[in-house]
């Protein structure tokens, strides 16, 4: 780290472009000189109509559904990935996905030229797979399950010598999301967080956030506070790594996957054990919300803050909940949402007809109808109507 604290003190972050690559010296590989990059530095975001709901005294979004090219974090570990493979001038780009990652690898791929092939199990949402179609990849999908499109990946990378971004280019693409801690400790000018909710699949988000915080530290970017304790949360029907860390076990025995928050549908995680552990060693807890409650935390979040989130980030905001029931935050520390992704992926759990009032479109149609909406209605005097 002192190399990269002198490289950080010649030429200080603050005046760097706002993308994954302002932290350069922190990641494995050089930005590729071609490609302008418009991934990372994603906003925080203060939820203060959140946290009264929820009974946090402190509570701020990363919210990483915003400004990315495919609206999730993935963008992050596939710039980073797909940086290595044009070093290693590999002809092709793929993966083992969810859904989310699929569209990263499709987007990426067709910005350097290259062709993707992704491999995804049934059931992943419509407009993750639309968005990979949109970009010219092959969509490979298999009878099964998630657990067993990683394990094809696996023989794909070994047979062909692509650019399997989560098998052979694995620590290449776990390295990228620790840009998401970075980021948080700049944006709150230096302090780091008290407690930071974070959604768990294979447990690399989880485990690279853990490190950012201390190499923030040790970097210098960081300047207050202690690393953060880190909670995992895993939807009720796929948490493998929230039941071994309640059955205070060091071994995470894998499970069947029954959730339709899909993009955490990993029943044997491959860095569950590590990621158990860095739960316990941070301070944290472990938790797993229904589908219900996810999608009841989609809600919330949209309506108290105006952020739209797929089912993964409404996992998180029911977590806070259920953490904060429990006194987890009484410290009054400030909490973090880690929110991979937007909610545009996963409409189909929200029924889109719930809000919707048809009418004839007339002048008096209208009228009628808001009149018989009832009498709590503001009108132009800003006075109920009645
Ligand atoms: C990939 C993903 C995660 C977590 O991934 P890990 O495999 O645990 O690193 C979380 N949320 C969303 C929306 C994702 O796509």
């Amino acid at each position: 780290m002192a190399a990269v604290r002198a490289s950080l003190a010649r030429e200080p972050i603050g005046g760097r472009p706002r993308n994954v690559w302002r932290y350069r010296e922190l990641l494995p590989v050089s930005p590729p000189a071609e490609l302008a990059s418009h991934v990372g530095f994603t906003p925080l975001v203060a939820a203060p109509r959140l946290a009264a709901r929820l009974g946090i005294a402190e509570l701020w979004i990363k919210d990483e559904g915003a400004c990315h090219p495919t609206l999730s974090f993935k963008d992050r570990l596939v710039a980073v990935a797909v940086a290595r493979a044009l070093a290693m001038k590999m002809p092709v780009v793929a993966c083992s996905s969810t859904g989310n990652l699929a569209a990263a690898v499709a987007a990426r791929a067709a910005a350097c030229g290259l062709p993707a092939v992704v491999i995804v199990p049934e059931g992943v949402e419509a407009a993750k797979l639309a968005a990979v179609g949109a970009h010219g990849a092959q969509v490979v999908q298999i009878r099964g399950d998630y657990d067993r499109a990683s394990r094809l990946s696996v023989h794909v990378a070994d047979r062909y010598g692509w650019a399997v971004v989560n098998v052979n280019l694995r620590a290449f693409y776990t390295e990228g999301a620790k840009t998401i801690g970075y980021e948080i400790v700049e944006q709150r000018h230096g302090r780091l967080p008290g407690h930071v909710i974070v959604p768990v699949a294979g447990g690399g988000l989880f485990l690279k956030l853990g490190q950012s915080f201390h190499e923030a530290r040790a970097a210098g970017i960081a300047t207050a506070g202690d690393p953060p304790a880190l909670y995992a949360t895993q939807p009720e029907g796929c948490a493998p790594v929230v039941t071994a860390w309640r059955d205070g076990r060091d071994d995470v025995p894998p499970v069947r996957p029954r959730t339709m928050v899909h993009s955490l549908a990993v029943g044997d995680p491959a860095d569950g054990p590590r990621a158990l552990q860095l739960v316990r060693a941070s301070g944290g807890r472990a938790d797993a919300p229904s589908d219900e409650e996810a999608v009841a935390g989609v809600r919330l979040l949209a309506e108290t803050e105006g952020l739209f989130v797929e089912t993964a980030g409404g996992l998180v905001v029911a977590a806070a909940g259920r953490l904060a029931r429990q006194g987890a935050f009484a410290d009054g520390r400030a909490v973090v949402l880690v929110i991979t992704g937007h909610g545009m992926k996963t409409v189909e759990v929200l029924p889109a007809g719930a809000s919707i009032a048809t009418i004839d479109g007339s002048a008096e149609s209208f009228d009628t109808y808001w009149k018989e909406r009832g009498a709590t209605a503001p009108t132009r005097s800003g006075t109920a109507a009645g």
